[in-house]
């Protein structure tokens, strides 16, 4: 049998090195004498001992197990990953942002404070607001440091509110991050179309409500018609707006949460701008406030003197103080600024027109074969229904196994919540025609099998190095190692 090349333990043989160093010509230390003795391995730490070669190959063939947006179409919807231009991966690389210091002196990083400082300001009238943090480190992050702002905003007006709304089709991060800045969350049902529903919402609404969190378009890919409407209730009842903006793609110089209405705003730069996301890797949420809540944001600000030098303004005595350490993933924060600088605003404007032709072109080829919840006009992504295959004993799930075995990373599955088999799609404004083409004949051929052949489905992936999982098992009985029998 041809062995595992993965299997690198196996290939281990006693006094093989992968590394060849001088000898050493200064005195080797004593361990024990700076750490402490109870913390010192008694064993070696059963490394695999093999040749240079072998870990070569051993993590390449480990990448080439992973896929990424670089091996081929990924219509993850909401959380898609989107164009990462490989010019911002060298600039983000280029020394004289990648080496320096945050306890560098301010004379010394002009540069990249000149950078946070325009980034802040374009972010700002991207989204319609006043003022911008760079510092979260993710999407959920930027939302709870949000939250913390509207508390910081009501209490400083002498107002206890304990409630935050949210419809049910928002994203999970949503409540978890209303919970963990200390509010209840209230959830009200959508209405026929899939958008906020206006008496539920003004039955939700009241002196108790300190928020409601809106992502616009929502998670079925629509535009909420009545947002104005939805930003008076709310602020008629003394709420703020909170927009969760993690897929900004659709909207980008066409519409802004600040003109709907919305107080507080946060974005996903490791989704829409740039900056490749996944496997717990590093994001920017930058979060924006409209002007009476200013004063809250996390410190320090990136400022500018009249002079034209720029500054971090530790002076905020209202801050509700740091979020993460020093200032925010600023690598992740120099590709953002790389991507609105190489499109500009007519370039912007182009992304969204064709992320959300790209998902329309998507969603008419495909509608014949699903059900639609909810037909019409989508933005940037749209929702699907696969549950006319349960008579066939086939579930969504299955036929997102089976896409595996044709090289494609499934859509979203089973969210948003309140769609049945749901199946959320995001093209994205990058693939061509001939992409999201040779994607939806390969659905379509997979509805037939569903239909002729279900148990082809039932068992798949079986193109891929590992086959279907029992997720249950895998949740409940996780095998971490991999010296597993
Ligand atoms: C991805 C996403 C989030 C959370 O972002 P993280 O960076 O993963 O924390 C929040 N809301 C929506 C709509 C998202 O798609």
């Amino acid at each position: 049998m041809k062995p595992d090349k993965a299997l690198i333990f196996e290939m281990s043989r006693p006094g093989r090195v992968a590394y060849s160093l001088p000898e050493c010509d200064v005195p080797e230390c004593d361990a024990s004498e700076d750490i402490p003795v109870h913390l010192l391995r008694s064993k070696p730490a059963g490394l695999p001992e093999v040749y240079e070669v072998d870990v070569i190959r051993h993590y390449t063939e480990l990448s080439r197990r992973n896929f990424g947006v670089d091996n081929g179409f990924y219509p993850l919807g909401s959380c898609t990953m989107k164009y990462n231009p490989k010019l911002n991966e060298e600039a983000a690389r280029l020394a004289g942002f990648a080496r320096i210091h945050p306890y560098q002196p301010e004379e010394s990083i002009q540069g990249a404070l000149e950078l946070l400082y325009t980034l802040q300001q374009d972010l700002a009238e991207l989204t319609g607001m006043d003022q911008m943090t760079l510092q979260p480190a993710a999407g959920a992050h930027g939302e709870w440091t949000g939250l913390m702002l509207i508390r910081a905003y009501h209490e400083s007006r002498g107002e206890k509110r304990t409630k935050v709304i949210v419809p049910d089709s928002s994203h999970g991060t949503n409540p978890a991050s209303a919970t963990a800045a200390g509010f209840e969350t209230v959830t009200i049902p959508s209405n026929s179309k899939g958008l906020v529903d206006l008496d539920k919402l003004r039955a939700a609404a009241g002196p108790d409500t300190a928020a409601l969190m809106l992502t616009n378009p929502n998670t079925l890919g629509l535009f909420e018609e009545q947002i104005v409407e939805i930003a008076a209730i709310v602020h008629e009842a003394g709420g703020l707006l909170y927009y969760d903006g993690a897929n900004s793609n659709a909207i980008m110089g066409i519409a802004r949460p600040g003109d709907m209405g919305f107080d507080v705003v946060h974005l996903n730069l490791h989704k829409t701008m740039s900056t490749p996301h996944g496997g717990g890797g590093p994001g920017a949420g930058p979060v924006g406030v409209k002007s009476r809540l200013i004063p809250f944001l996390p410190k320090p600000v990136v400022s500018r003197r009249a002079d034209g030098t720029y500054y971090w303004d530790y002076d905020r005595p209202q801050s509700i103080g740091r979020v993460k350490a020093y200032y925010g993933n600023f690598g992740i924060l120099v590709r953002a600024y790389a991507y609105i600088r190489s499109y500009g605003p007519e370039g912007l404007r182009r992304v969204s027109e064709c992320a959300v032709l790209n998902a329309n072109y998507m969603r008419m080829r495909l509608a014949p074969y699903f059900d639609v919840p909810y037909p019409g006009i989508c933005k940037h992504e749209f929702v699907l229904s696969g549950k006319r295959l349960k008579a066939y004993g086939v579930r969504t799930l299955d036929v997102a196994k089976r896409l595996l075995d044709f090289g494609y990373h499934p859509p979203t599955i089973y969210f948003p919540l309140n769609v049945e088999e749901c199946l959320m799609i995001e093209p994205t404004e990058t693939e061509s025609k001939e992409t999201m083409d040779a994607f939806i004949d390969t659905m379509i051929q997979i509805i037939r099998e569903a239909e002729t052949n279900p148990q082809l489905l039932l068992e798949a992936p079986h193109t891929t190095i590992v086959k279907r999982l029992n997720e249950t098992q895998a949740a409940r009985k996780p095998v971490l190692n991999c010296t597993c029998g």
